[in-house]
C-alpha cells in the first residue's frame, strides 16, 4: 500500500511500483535477519509445521535440542517426533482447535520427546503464520530448560540435605521430625531424640586430614543408617554432630536399647588413613513428651544434654533433666546480670556475730555479702560468688567488700564501738591477681584502719593450693598481726598435719561437723580433735553454724573458743548490729547457763 497519495496518476502508478519494491525488499531483509537470527541462537530450537503438523522447517537449535538431523526430521510429522504419547492427542486437538478456531497454543513448560526416548524440559512458545490462509503454519520455539532443571533440583538438594553424607539437614529433619511427633501423638507412643556428637573429631581432621575426616563421617553415616528401622530418622546437623529420632518408645528399656544400639556403632573401629583407628561419640538423650512437644524444643534439649555428656568425658551419655537445665539457664541469667548489680549498688555486707563459747561476748563480726536485686528475692553468695569466680568479676566484687567493711569499720569506730573486728571472705579467685592481698593493706591504710581491724578467711583448699608469692604476702600479713582464719575447715582435706605450714591465726570449723555432732560420734570425734590440735598450733578456734543448746553445750565442753550461728545471731544488717552493740537489744538467752 503506498504511503502518500499522489494527485497525479501517473506519479502515483511510479510511486506504487516503488513502494511495492522497498517494501519487498524491506520483507525479504527482514525475513533474512529473521532467519539469521534463528540461526545464531543455538540455545532456540526452532521447528516450523505446516497445515498437517509435518515438519517445514528445522534449525541447528532444533537437532541439538531433539537429536534429529533437518534431514530425518524434515516431512515428519510432528506427533510423531517429539510428542510423548500422553501428549499426541491434546496437540493434535490443540493444533486444530488453532486452524479451526483461532483459540492459540498458550505458551509454557512442557516435557517432549528426544530421539533417545528420553523427556526433556522445554519452554515453548507458539506461533501461527499465514492464519487466515489455507496454508497456516505453526512455528515453535523451545528453550532448553534442562540446566535451569537441574540447577533447580541441585539447588533443592542443597538447601535440604547434606552434601557429604546426603543425609537430611538440620531444617529437613525439623521438619520430618514434626511429623514424626504428629503420629506418635496419634498413636499414643514416646519418642527418643538422641544428639550425637563425635569425641576429638578436630584431633582427626588435624593429624589426618580433612578427606579422612570425611571418610569417617560417611562410613558412620552407613553404620548409622544400617541400625536405623524405617520410621527412625537420622540427619547432620553439623561438622561432627548427628541427630536421631526413635519413635516407637514405651519403657525406659526402649530408651536404653537404642542409646545401646548408638553405641555398638562405635565397637568396630574406624579404617582411616589404612589404619584402624577406635572413634567414639558422647549422645544427649531428649524425651518425648517428657522434654519437649516441638522438634525445636527435643532437638535443643538434646544438645543441651549432648553438651553435658561432653563434660563427663568421651563415650558418656546424658539424659536431659529439666531441673538441671533450668538451673543452668539461670546461672548464666544471674551471670549476665551480676555487673551491672554491682554498678547499681545492688550488694550490701550483712555482718554476723561471734561470741565466746564461754561469756557469750559478741567478739568479731563477720561480713557476709548480699545481693539484693531492684526486683526479686535476694540471692545467696552461695550461688552468685561461683559465677562472680568464673566470670572474673570476684576482682571488682572483692575489692567492693574489702572497701566497704573499710568504710564500716571506720564508721563504728567513729561512733565509739571499739571492740569488734570484721572478718572478710577472701575467695581463691581473689588471690589468683598478683598483689590482691597487698591492695588489701593499702585499702586498710588509706582507711586509717589498723590490722586488728580487719581479718581474713581463708578455705584450706586456697591455702593448699597457693604459690609461693601468695604464702609469702600471707606470712607478711601474720607477722604485721592480722587475723587469719581458715574456713570450712574439715571439708577440704582433713589432715591435720599441714595446718602448722600456715600462716594462720585462727580455725573456723565446718558447720557440717557441728551440725551432726551431737547424734554422729565420728563427727565429734574429728572436732574435739580439730580443737584440740588447733589450740596446741596456738590457734583459736571457732565453731560455725551452732542452731542449738546441745550444740553449744557439746562445743563449750570441748574447750572452743568462739561460737557463730543462729542459736545466737543470724546474719544482720549494719543498722542492727549497731543497735546489738549498742546494748538496745538484750542478748539471747541461749547462754545464761
Ligand atoms: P561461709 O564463709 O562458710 O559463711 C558462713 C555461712 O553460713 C553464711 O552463709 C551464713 O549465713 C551461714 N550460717 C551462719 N550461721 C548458720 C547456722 O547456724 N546455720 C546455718 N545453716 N547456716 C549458718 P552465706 O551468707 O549464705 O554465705 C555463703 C558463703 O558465701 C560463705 O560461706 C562464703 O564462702 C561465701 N561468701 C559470703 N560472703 C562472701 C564475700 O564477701 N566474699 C567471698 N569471697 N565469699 C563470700
Ligand atoms: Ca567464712
Ligand atoms: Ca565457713
Amino acid at each position: 500500500m503506498p504511503k502518500t497519495p499522489s494527485t497525479n496518476s501517473m506519479d502515483a502508478q511510479v510511486a506504487d511500483k516503488e513502494e511495492v519494491a522497498l517494501v519487498r525488499r524491506q520483507y525479504l531483509e527482514s525475513e533474512q535477519r529473521f532467519r539469521a537470527l534463528l540461526e545464531s541462537l543455538p540455545k532456540l530450537a526452532v521447528q516450523g509445521y505446516d497445515r498437517d503438523r509435518r515438519v517445514i522447517y528445522w534449525n541447528e537449535g532444533s537437532t541439538r535440542l531433539y537429536g534429529y538431523t533437518a534431514e530425518e526430521a524434515l516431512g515428519q510429522l510432528l506427533e510423531d517426533l517429539i510428542i510423548p504419547d500422553f501428549m499426541r492427542n491434546g496437540v493434535i486437538q490443540a493444533h486444530g482447535t488453532w486452524i479451526e478456531k483461532g483459540i492459540a497454543i498458550p505458551a509454557g513448560e512442557l516435557e517432549l520427546k528426544h530421539k533417545t526416548g528420553e523427556l526433556i524440559s522445554v519452554f515453548s512458545q507458539h506461533l501461527m503464520l499465514n492464519e487466515h490462509t489455507d496454508s497456516p503454519l505453526l512455528f515453535c520455539v523451545d528453550v532448553d530448560l534442562s540446566d535451569q532443571k537441574r540447577a533447580h533440583r541441585d539447588l533443592e538438594f542443597a538447601t535440604r540435605f547434606d552434601r557429604l553424607t546426603h543425609l537430611p539437614n538440620r531444617q529437613t529433619f525439623e521438619v520430618d521430625l514434626d511429623n514424626l511427633l504428629d503420629s506418635c501423638r496419634r498413636q499414643g507412643t514416646g519418642l527418643a531424640t538422641i544428639y550425637l556428637d563425635i569425641d576429638h573429631f578436630v584431633e582427626i581432621n588435624d593429624a589426618l586430614g580433612y578427606d579422612q575426616g570425611d571418610r569417617l563421617l560417611v562410613e558412620l553415616t552407613r553404620r548409622l543408617k544400617a541400625c536405623q528401622q524405617d520410621t527412625d530418622l537420622v540427619s547432620r546437623v553439623s561438622s561432627d554432630e548427628f541427630v536421631l529420632a526413635f519413635p516407637g518408645i514405651h519403657l525406659d528399656a526402649d530408651v536404653r536399647r537404642v542409646v545401646r544400639h548408638l553405641q555398638n556403632v562405635f565397637l568396630k573401629p574406624f579404617v582411616l588413613d589404612g589404619r584402624e583407628r577406635q572413634v567414639t561419640a558422647c549422645l544427649g538423650v531428649a524425651l518425648f513428651p517428657e522434654n519437649g512437644e516441638s522438634s525445636r524444643e527435643l532437638i535443643r534439649n538434646a544438645d543441651v544434654a549432648k553438651n553435658r555428656a561432653k563434660l563427663e568425658g568421651r563415650y558418656a551419655v546424658h539424659f536431659f533433666q529439666q531441673k538441671l537445665h533450668d538451673e543452668l539457664v539461670r546461672q548464666h541469667d544471674l551471670s549476665a546480670r551480676l555487673e551491672e548489680a554491682l554498678d547499681n549498688g545492688e550488694f550490701t555486707l550483712h555482718y554476723q556475730p561471734q561470741v565466746s563459747a564461754v561469756s557469750g561476748r559478741i567478739e568479731n563480726l563477720e561480713a557476709l555479702l548480699r545481693w539484693e536485686p531492684t526486683e526479686g528475692p535476694t540471692i545467696s553468695p552461695a550461688e552468685f560468688i561461683p559465677l562472680a569466680e568464673r566470670s572474673g568479676l570476684i576482682h571488682r566484687l572483692g575489692d567492693w567488700v574489702i572497701e566497704e567493711a573499710c568504710r564500716q569499720q571506720v564508721e563504728w569506730r567513729a561512733k565509739g564501738f571499739r571492740q569488734q573486728r570484721i572478718d572478710i571472705n577472701v575467695s581463691g579467685r581473689q588471690l589468683v591477681r598478683p598483689g590482691a592481698l597487698k591492695s588489701f593493706e593499702d585499702t586498710l591504710q588509706r582507711h586509717g584502719l589498723a590490722p586488728q581491724d580487719i581479718g581474713i578467711e581463708l578455705t584450706e583448699s586456697v591455702l593448699i593450693e597457693a604459690d609461693e608469692t601468695v604464702l609469702e604476702d600471707l606470712r607478711r600479713l601474720y607477722h604485721r598481726g592480722f587475723h587469719i582464719a581458715i574456713d570450712d575447715f574439715g571439708t577440704g582435706y582433713s589432715s591435720l598435719s599441714y595446718l602448722k605450714h600456715f600462716p594462720a591465726t585462727a580455725l573456723k570449723i565446718d558447720r557440717s561437723f557441728i551440725h551432726d555432732a551431737p547424734t554422729q560420734p565420728k563427727d565429734r570425734a574429728i572436732m574435739e580433735g580439730a580443737i584440740f590440735i588447733g589450740h596446741r598450733l596456738g590457734l583459736e578456734v571457732v565453731a560455725e553454724g551452732v542452731e542449738n543448746a546441745e550444740q553449744l553445750s557439746l562445743l563449750r565442753d570441748m574447750h572452743c573458743d568462739l561460737v557463730q550461728g543462729f542459736f545466737f545471731f543470724r546474719p544482720m544488717p549494719a543498722q542492727e548490729i549497731e543497735r546489738l552493740l549498742s546494748g538496745f537489744v538484750a542478748s539471747p538467752g541461749g547462754l545464761s547457763g
